[in-house]
């Protein structure tokens, strides 16, 4: 069985990948620098698939000690977690952004040319369609227009990535393009867990419903929508999951050198049917108030999932609820997220 190499894999969307990659029987060999991420999610990995994956705490930026990697594991894949993600502190810091967002995908890219690990599955955003209103969204939609430095990071690592696989031909390249990913693994023992005062919708309305913040502030209700606030389409993370292993079968079975696809539910929730719906979940109240609209937000966003169901197979299987139920376990099992 293959080996896939998941640098970025102790963070959110990466530890729910690596448990669909044990699933489908893949080896995964993990690297992160702990930047986001804690230690323990390694033991919860242990705990959920009965497996110690060989892990390096390495930073992608530093190329040399990224080589080691390669050197004493035989990777077939990749699968590009390792990155900051921030919208709000990519405009504080852009400088920090582009350095370790840009560094990182390249270091690992040019090893991978060297090692010969020729597919590359890459963590891309919807967050690259910028501010077009033109929705769904669909893999042709134009391209820019982003808001902030960290879509913008996005944007030119998926032509990076473009230009990269024309020097290469042995390179085949996939860009996955999330909507919303949100909720948790079903047995509670990983979920996202973000550093200080959360700044997305599912972790602050945790937070809330918790106990540990006191309450939601909904940001704008005079858009153009049915009830005034903002839609998005949430993801289940372990759909997203089992998403990106059907993107190394993808590119194990096609000869196509780079392949997008969005990885959505195709469904659009506002944010005051999100909070009614964690609020079915969690069994009481979220204090919420309305207030101004945020910054760069666009009305809706949802994706396009007709090329992801006919080309990759890939058919989102959790609704809104499943994410809320999910969301609650995982915070009431770990009130204060992971230990460490
Ligand atoms: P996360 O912060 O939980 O995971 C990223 C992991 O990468 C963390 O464990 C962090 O410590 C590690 N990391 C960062 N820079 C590194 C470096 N230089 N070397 C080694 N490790 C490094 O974030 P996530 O939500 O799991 O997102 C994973 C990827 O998916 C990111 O690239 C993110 O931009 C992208 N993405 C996330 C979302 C989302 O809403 N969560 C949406 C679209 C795309
Ligand atoms: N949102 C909100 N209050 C919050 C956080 C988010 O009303 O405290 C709204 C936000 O305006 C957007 C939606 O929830 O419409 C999802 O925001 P998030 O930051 O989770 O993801 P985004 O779509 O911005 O990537």
């Amino acid at each position: 069985m293959s080996t896939v190499l998941v640098p970025g894999g102790a963070g959110y969307i990466g530890s729910h990948t690596v448990v669909e990659l044990a699933k489908a029987g893949y080896d995964v060999v993990i690297v992160d620098n702990f930047y986001n991420s804690k230690p323990e999610v390694l033991n919860r990995l242990e705990k959920i698939t009965g497996r110690r994956f060989p892990f390096y705490e390495i930073d992608c930026c530093d190329k040399e000690k990224l080589r080691t990697v390669f050197e004493e594991n035989k990777i077939d894949a990749i699968i590009h977690f390792a990155g900051l993600k921030a919208v709000g502190e990519s405009v504080s810091i852009p400088l920090t952004y582009y350095r370790n967002n840009l560094t990182s995908l390249i270091n690992t890219v040019e090893l991978a040319g060297e090692y010969k690990a020729d597919k590359f599955v890459f963590s891309s955003s919807a967050t690259v369609y910028g501010m077009s209103e033109d929705v769904p969204f669909t893999e042709e939609s134009p391209l820019g227009m982003c808001t902030n430095p960290y879509g913008w990071t996005k944007w030119m690592i998926e032509q990076i990535l473009r230009d990269y696989s024309v020097s290469n031909p042995d390179m085949k390249i996939c860009l996955l393009r999330y909507f919303n990913p949100v909720g948790a693994h079903e047995s509670g023992l990983i979920g996202e867990d973000p550093r200080g005062i959360p700044n997305n919708l599912f972790p602050y309305i945790s937070k809330v419903a918790g106990g540990t913040l006191e309450k939601l502030t909904v940001f704008g209700d005079d858009y153009d929508t049915p009830d005034g606030t903002c839609i998005r389409d949430y993801i289940h993370v372990t759909d997203l999951g089992s998403g990106h292993v059907k993107a190394i079968e993808y590119l194990d079975s096609h000869d196509e050198k780079v392949c997008v696809f969005n990885l959505g539910t195709g469904r659009g929730t506002s944010v005051k049917e999100a909070v009614a719906a964690f609020e079915k979940a969690c069994g009481h109240e979220i204090n919420h108030v309305i207030g101004p609209r945020r910054p760069g937000d666009i009305a809706v966003s949802y994706a396009a999932t007709d090329k992801a169901f006919k080309e990759l197979g890939f058919k989102a299987q959790y609704d809104i609820d499943d994410m809320c139920s999910s969301c609650w376990k995982w915070q009431t099992m770990n009130p204060d997220g992971l230990p460490g």
